[in-house]
């Protein structure tokens, strides 16, 4: 994002870019000005209300320019314009689905899986997806201080069989680089660790975020670096995130994409052949398509599992094998992601 600054006394406009910081501080987050901005009919107005008391708006300007104006139905605005049909409840749709509560040995430490951990580095995120299965989360109790994280590392210490640490949140990538710079060299401390993982939507909705802070510690670690991006549909692949992808690849990272399977935002054929191909135009690699997790308030969001099965059979004859998601749900109780 730029801004014209008239420096008094120059005659001169300069162009000077936003921090990230200041782009996430600026993001809309209220139902008025996101229909308004977009110019959408009145008739959204009410269900983005009735949805914005359950789960915040939140939508930076860097992800609304991508947003076709006046078009109820693109696939960007439907990630985070809330509807009315957040408000109706069906069965099976849950507030924890993940039953992750059960799996948190300590603060903001989920250790469900084999040889990796996943820690809630930030509560915070930078955009609010409307199907997201954290929509419920109590994230004011699972964001530790740094005395907190001491005992997250303690965990990570004694445990010699984790080779890799996750970070999520919430977006990691929301916490300043300051903090994330401390929590790499705390875990670059620890002998058995050998990658690191970043779950992040960030350098998506705000490729800004890829900056030179982030890119010092990143770029630095003895660890070796993996960061899983969220991107659901092609469009929101513009220029400046293949420009942050190319950074984050300068810096050694391996970078790989999550998607969601979403009614009527990438549940065809064609939308997921462009997204694959957009993803490895920008040095990205697919690697998983995730069924929708039933979270309360997103059940107008649910593929069922046979039209998904049908599409990725579908999928399978338009794209290269290693263009190709993993289609998988995750379940409660096992051990890793399922396969469909
Ligand atoms: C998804 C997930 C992971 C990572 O699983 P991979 O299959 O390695 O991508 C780790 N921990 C938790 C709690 C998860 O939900
Ligand atoms: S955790 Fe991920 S999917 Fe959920 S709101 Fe944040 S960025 Fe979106």
């Amino acid at each position: 994002m730029q801004e014209n600054i008239i420096i008094a006394g120059h005659h001169a406009h300069a162009q000077v870019s936003t921090s990230w910081q200041q782009q996430l501080s600026h993001a809309i987050r209220d139902p008025d000005t996101l229909c308004q901005r977009l110019g959408l009919d009145a008739q959204w107005l009410p269900g983005a209300q009735a949805g914005h008391r359950l789960f915040d708006i939140c939508v930076p300007d860097a992800y609304l320019a991508r947003i076709k104006p006046n078009d109820p139905n693109d696939p960007l605005l439907r990630q985070v314009l809330p509807i009315g049909d957040e408000t109706l409840a069906s069965p099976g749709y849950v507030t924890d689905p993940l039953e992750e509560a059960d799996h948190r040995p300590v603060k903001g430490l989920i250790h469900k899986y084999a040889n990796r951990v996943l820690l809630i580095a930030s509560p915070a995120c930078a955009i609010n997806c409307r199907y997201c299965f954290r929509r419920h989360f109590p994230y004011s109790e699972n964001s530790p201080s740094r005395a907190q994280w001491q005992e997250a590392l303690d965990y990570l210490r004694a445990d010699t069989s984790i080779h890799e640490a996750i970070l999520s949140g919430g977006d990691p990538l929301a916490a300043s680089d300051r903090q994330l710079a401390w929590l790499v060299e705390q875990l670059e401390s620890i002998p058995h660790l050998k990658r690191l993982r970043i779950h992040t939507r960030l350098p998506v909705v705000i490729p800004d975020r890829v900056d030179e802070g982030l890119l010092s510690w990143l770029g630095s670690t003895r660890l070796q670096k993996v960061v899983v991006l969220h991107i659901n549909h092609a469009n929101e692949i513009d220029q400046a995130v293949v420009d942050a992808c190319t950074r984050l690849k300068q810096a050694g990272v391996t970078l790989l994409n999550q998607s969601v399977l979403l009614r009527d935002i990438n549940d065809n054929v064609p939308t997921l052949a462009a997204l694959s191909e957009r993803l490895f135009e920008a040095g990205v690699l697919p690697y998983y398509l995730h069924v929708l997790d039933p979270v309360q308030g997103a059940a107008h969001f649910d593929v069922p599992d046979k039209e998904a099965q049908a599409l990725i059979q579908a999928l399978l004859e338009h794209l290269p094998g290693f263009l190709m998601p993993r289609l998988v749900r995750e379940v409660p109780g096992k051990m890793s992601k399922t396969p469909l």
